[in-house]
C-alpha cells in the first residue's frame, strides 16, 4: 500500500488482523480473577506445555512479567546480577528498585555476557553489603540488536546458578524469534530457567499480554503478586484468544521478519555514512550507526516520507521488522533512507 506510513519503529505497532479479531470476539469467557477463564487457562496451559514448563501466567505486558519475576526470586534490598542494557535495567522506569526493591549489578557490554563474568559477581550477604538475589538473562537482546543469547552459555549461567541456590529468569519477550531462528524448541531454549516470560504483544501480532511460565510454586506466588500490581483482570479470555491465535498462526512467519531484517541490515550497511555489525542480525532489529551527522536528524528526515524508526542516543538508530511489512515497504524504505542520506 504505497501512500502509507512504515513503521519499523518496534513490533509492537503491530495490529490484531480480522482473523485474530475474530477469535476474540467468539471467545469463551470467565472471571480470570479466580482463574475461571476458559480461553485464559488454556492460553497459560498451552504456554506451560510450549516451553517445558508446570505452568503459566497470563500477564498485561512484559514489563510487569519482570517486575513479577523479581519480586517472586529475589529478596527486597537483594542484587539482581543483568546485562547493562537490558530492558529491565533501561525502559521500565525503574521498577526494579521502586517497587520490587532491588539493585542492579550490572555486566558492562552489549547485553550478553558469560557465566564466567556473572560468576565474579555473586556474594553472601553480609551485615553490611547486599547478596545476590537474581541472575537475569534477556532472550533476543532487544538492545544489542536482537541477538540470542548462546545456549552454552545459557547452560553455564544455569549450572552456575543451581551451584549457588539461586534463580535464573529469561526474560524472553521476543524468544520465539530466537526459536524460530536457531531451530530450537521452546523447551531447550526455556530448560535451564527457573521462569520465562515472553510477549504476546510484538512480533506475534496479539493486542495485549505476555506470559510467565516456571513450576506450579512459582505461579501462586507470581498470581498473587499479579493481583497486587493490579494486573488482576475478569473477562479476559477476549485478549488470551488473541494469544492463542498467535502462537498458532505467527510463530513460524517470524522467519519472514528475520529474512527482511537481514535484507534491510545488507543494505543499511552498504550505505555512505551507515554502519551495521551484520554479526549481529540474527532476528528481526537491525542497529545501525549513523557515522555523519546525527541519528536523530535522519529520523526527522525521514518522517514526513512516512518512514518512522527510532534514534536511540550514542548516534544509533533502531529498524524492528514486523507482520505488518511486506518486501515492498522494506523496498520503499530503502529507498527513503538512500534519499535522506543524500540530501
Ligand atoms: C518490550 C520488552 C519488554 C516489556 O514489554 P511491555 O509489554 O512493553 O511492557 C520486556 N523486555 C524486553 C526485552 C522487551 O523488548
Amino acid at each position: 500500500m504505497s501512500g502509507s506510513v512504515i513503521d519499523l519503529r518496534s513490533d509492537t505497532v503491530t495490529r490484531p488482523s480480522p482473523a485474530m479479531r475474530e477469535v476474540m470476539a467468539r471467545a469463551p469467557v470467565g472471571d480470570d480473577v479466580y482463574d475461571e477463564d476458559p480461553t485464559v487457562i488454556e492460553l497459560e496451559a498451552r504456554s506451560a506445555e510450549l516451553a517445558g514448563k508446570q505452568a503459566g501466567l497470563f500477564v498485561p505486558s512484559g514489563s510487569m512479567a519482570n517486575l513479577i519475576a523479581q519480586m517472586v526470586h529475589a529478596d527486597r534490598g537483594s542484587e539482581v546480577i543483568v546485562g547493562e542494557s537490558s530492558h529491565c535495567v533501561l525502559y521500565e522506569v525503574g521498577a526494579g528498585a521502586a517497587i520490587a526493591g532491588v539493585q542492579y549489578n550490572v555486566i558492562p557490554g552489549g547485553g550478553l555476557f558469560t557465566a564466567d563474568q556473572a560468576a565474579a559477581r555473586i556474594k553472601e550477604p553480609t551485615f553490611h553489603t547486599p547478596g545476590t538475589g537474581l541472575l537475569w538473562v534477556e532472550n533476543t537482546h532487544n538492545m544489542g540488536g536482537g541477538v540470542i543469547f548462546p545456549q552454552e552459555e545459557i547452560g553455564r549461567l544455569g549450572a552456575l546458578a543451581r551451584e549457588h541456590g539461586l534463580p535464573l529468569h529469561m526474560d524472553g519477550a521476543r524468544i520465539f524469534n530466537a526459536a524460530v531462528a536457531s531451530g530450537k524448541p521452546l523447551t531447550e531454549l526455556a530448560r535451564e530457567v527457573d521462569s520465562l516470560s515472553f510477549c504476546l504483544s510484538k512480533g506475534l501480532g496479539a493486542p495485549i499480554g505476555s506470559v510467565m511460565v516456571g513450576s506450579a510454586e512459582f505461579r501462586v506466588k507470581a498470581h498473587r503478586l499479579r493481583k497486587m500490581l493490579g494486573g488482576g483482570m475478569r473477562q479476559v479470555g477476549i485478549i488470551a484468544a488473541a494469544g492463542l491465535y498467535a502462537l498458532e498462526h505467527n510463530v513460524e512467519r517470524l522467519a519472514e521478519d528475520h529474512r527482511r531484517a537481514r535484507h534491510l541490515a545488507e543494505a543499511v550497511g552498504a550505505m555512505p555514512g551507515m554502519r551495521v555489525d551484520l554479526e549481529t542480525v540474527q532476528t528481526n532489529i537491525v542497529m545501525a550507526d549513523v557515522t555523519t551527522g546525527r541519528a536523530a536528524e535522519l529520523v526527522e528526515r525521514c518522517k514526513p516520507e512516512g518512514l518512522l524508526f527510532h534514534g536511540l542516543s550514542s548516534g544509533r538508530v533502531r529498524f524492528v521488522t514486523h507482520l505488518d511489512l511486506d518486501d515492498e515497504q522494506i523496498e520503499r524504505s530503502l529507498a527513503i533512507l538512500r534519499q535522506a542520506l543524500t540530501a
